[in-house]
């Protein structure tokens, strides 16, 4: 089995390679934005899309023009990946995953990618990487980097340079461990196992929250671009980098400890982009609940629920496991010993009182005891499906639960 990974480090660059590096990211960005531009326009005259190898035709005609000649200095490979992104996040628009491509801004994500792992050199003996146009780069080496080198990700976030590579190895195919369990995510509880045990919520955000606050107001007070101003906004970046820091850690190991107890894991289908979508809507279609729904979101995307699932799927996969999501059908409302459904189960928010059975339980259990329910459904119904025809059978495909022909 071949398995992917990316190992990020902390880079260590010097003066002339950080600003180097803050250079290509902002003529990946101009190129991106130029690139968009285009492409909205094309549309607005009726025209057909350009494809990526006429977007790579244009790039050549901007490096060769003097008024972005410019662009000459940064790494080719890298600008023409950005066109490919460009590329992604049009077909990903196309296939309703998500909203329409909006036009990069300084600062938010700067990177860029090398793909050709031929111009790119790694001595981890010496810590350091080679790379086009940058020169040999130190890095703080944190642990070996296994496989083979696929490409490389240089990216800055709150003023720290990052690398990441991307590799690929052969792995023996791993058998997995323990029974299976379905999950419950919740707000007051982070997530709730079938087994009855619960991860506590994370609320990085909350421990850190005024800090953010005070840091934040200190800097609106300070006059814009000044060197006060600067010193303000570091401190704001570096309580966003620990806030951060410390919820992927937390995230990290909560999906180790369940993905190395379990072979099969059953995760409600959440449509988190959907729920963390701006509560205030637009000025043609307001957004209703606004304060409640800001409220909700901040939980949500502070509990980093897209990213649990997301490190679930792939560790569960690294060890021979199954992540098996379900639709979210009436979940927190049946009664899992008689199977009656009634919205009057559910007397509060944590109680769950079955009203013809009486049977009890805490309301987030049921929910994941009825997600695993609905998860061994799923997978018997697909399993019986890959039967028929072998090529055909994944566990993200998109078979309902309900009419199950097993
Ligand atoms: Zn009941």
């Amino acid at each position: 089995m071949e398995r992917m990974q990316a190992f990020k480090f902390e880079l260590r660059p010097d003066g002339q390679q950080e600003r180097q590096m803050r250079r290509f990211a902002g003529s990946c960005r101009f190129v991106f934005n130029q690139a968009l531009a285009l492409q909205k326009a094309r549309y607005e005259n009726g025209e057909k899309k350009l494809g990526y190898a006429g977007l790579c035709r244009l790039l050549t005609e901007w490096r060769n023009s003097p008024d972005t000649a410019w662009l000459a200095d940064a790494p080719v490979h890298p600008l023409q990946q950005t066109l490919k992104d460009l590329e992604r996040a049009y077909s990903n628009f196309f296939a309703k995953r998500a909203d329409f491509p909006r036009f990069k801004k300084k600062g938010q994500h700067d990177a860029f990618r090398y793909p050709d792992p031929k111009q790119i050199k790694l001595e981890q003996g010496n810590s350091r990487l080679f790379l086009p146009k940058l020169g040999w780069l130190r890095y703080r080496n944190s642990r070996p980097v296994l496989g083979t080198l696929k490409n490389v990700t240089v990216s800055q976030s709150c003023g720290k340079w990052y690398v990441s590579i991307q590799t690929a190895r052969e792995v023996e195919q791993p058998i997995p461990n323990g029974g299976a369990v379905g999950i419950d995510l919740g707000i007051a509880r982070f997530a709730t196992l079938s087994d009855g045990s619960h991860v506590a919520p994370l609320n990085s955000f909350k421990r850190h929250e005024m800090a953010l606050r005070r840091a934040q107001q200190a800097m609106s007070r300070k006059t814009k671009f000044s060197h006060n101003w600067k010193r303000a906004k570091a401190h704001v970046q570096h309580i966003h980098a620990r806030i951060g820091n410390a919820r992927r850690d937390y995230l990290h190991k909560t999906t180790t400890a369940i993905s190395q107890n379990h072979a099969m894991v059953c995760i409600e289908d959440l449509q988190v982009r959907n729920m963390s979508r701006s509560a205030a809507g637009s000025t043609e279609t307001p957004g209703t609940n606004v304060r409640a729904k800001s409220g909700l979101n901040r939980s949500i995307l502070d509990q980093g629920w897209f990213e649990f699932r997301r490190q679930l799927d792939y560790k569960l996969a690294w060890n021979g496991g199954w992540l098996v999501a379900v639709p979210p059908h009436n979940t927190s409302r049946t009664c899992p010993w008689c199977g009656h459904v009634s919205a009057d189960n559910r007397q509060t928010q944590a109680q769950f009182r079955c009203v013809e059975c009486g049977f009890e339980e805490h309301a987030d259990v049921v929910g994941a005891i009825n997600i695993l329910r609905a998860g061994h459904a799923r997978f018997a119904c697909e399993v019986s499906d890959a039967v028929r025809s072998p090529a055909a059978g994944t566990h993200r495909s998109d078979c309902g639960v309900a009419p199950c022909h097993a």
